[in-house]
């Protein structure tokens, strides 16, 4: 439909790759994997009502909609190239399209990753995007791997984003310190961070990998069925940001960082021996990352509470908001 509104597309998101043999324009791309490297893909649907909330401005659905399939390729140590983007509208909206593009490409610009074709159609609004990266072959990291004793580590801070949901909920706040902490919050929900050049520098390092899109006892608990091992992890040791523990106490921030999903941090395992080279690689890229607890025996995920006792988990993972 609407070739003007994919021109504007193509202008606003334009990012030179010699890989690109053909970008937008004719009925498909033509795509040039760069000798000895696997290609790595994946895609991801957001629907309005289920994965955000009507309302959410254009500018922030380009960025999470590609931040969202960014961070798959992060948990497998892949190096982001290319992307496809099929957007349902429910009309031609030039200032829609405009503001997504420009949301979309900022993060995009970032990883020079092109935009190299799509599909515009008119019905609920809705947006996919497939993601394309490379890896050397064989260093894919994968959920499977994970062996008992393997330190647990995440990156960044964990409960944000549902802190910001719920912040999004709640009417504005009269103090202007409380109203700041709510706003770091919701930022981390409409723009997340995806963790690229973490999963890159743990390419031969991490035993097995997840990025935390339902919540970590969840997404934790992939690793741990794909590998055949359980976990137990320390309560006191998740890393929570100022934000939240000010605006929601020691209690309610642990639950939310066990159970709180979006948030696109990642989830890995590493091996004692290379623990310290992990740690340094990251160190490099200057991502935070915190040691929550070890791979064991089972099949479940534990969590110890600081007085030593099992801790009542009272939020679950988290599918989607309706
Ligand atoms: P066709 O009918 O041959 O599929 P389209 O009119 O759907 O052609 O698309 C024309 C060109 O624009 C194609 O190269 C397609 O990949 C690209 N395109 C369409 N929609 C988008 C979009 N939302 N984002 C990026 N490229 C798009
Ligand atoms: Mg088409």
């Amino acid at each position: 439909m609407e070739f003007r509104l994919i021109d504007r597309i193509r202008e606003l998101t334009a990012q030179p790759r010699d890989d690109v043999r053909l970008g937008i324009g004719d009925d498909a791309a033509v795509l040039a994997v760069p000798a000895g490297q696997e290609l790595v893909v994946a895609i991801d649907t957001m629907v309005e009502g289920t994965h955000f909330l009507p309302g959410t401005t254009p500018a922030d659905l380009g960025w999470k909609a590609l931040a969202v399939n960014l961070s798959d390729l992060a948990a497998m140590g892949a190096t982001p190239a290319w992307a496809l983007l099929a957007l349902t509208l429910p009309k031609a909206d030039a200032s829609f399209v405009d503001g997504f593009a420009e949301g979309f490409a900022q993060l995009a610009q970032r990883h020079r990753l092109a935009l190299v074709g799509g599909d515009t159609t008119g019905g609920p609004l809705c947006i996919s995007v497939a993601v394309h990266g490379f890896v050397p072959p064989g260093q894919a990291l994968t959920r499977a791997g994970a062996q008992v004793g393997d330190e647990v580590l995440v990156t960044g801070t964990l409960g944000d984003a549902l802190a910001g949901l719920y912040a999004l909920r709640e009417p504005p706040h009269d103090d202007r310190r409380r109203a700041a902490l709510r706003q770091s919050l919701i930022e981390r929900l409409t723009r997340p961070e995806p963790r690229v050049a973490a999963g890159i520098a743990l390419r031969g390092l991490a035993s097995a990998c997840v990025d935390i899109s339902d919540g970590l006892l969840a997404d934790l608990g992939h690793i741990c069925d794909a590998s055949g091992v359980g976990a137990g992890l320390e309560a006191a040791q998740l890393p929570r940001s100022p934000a939240l523990r000010e605006l929601h106490g020691e209690d309610k921030s642990i639950q939310l960082a066990l159970g709180g999903g979006d948030n696109y941090e990642l989830c890995f395992t590493v091996p004692p021996e290379r623990l310290a080279a992990a740690l340094s690689a990251l160190a490099e890229t200057g991502c935070p990352v915190t040691r929550i607890g070890r791979i064991v025996e089972g099949r479940d995920v534990r969590v110890r509470a600081a007085d030593g006792g099992a801790l009542a988990v009272t939020m679950k993972g988290w599918e989607h908001f309706a």
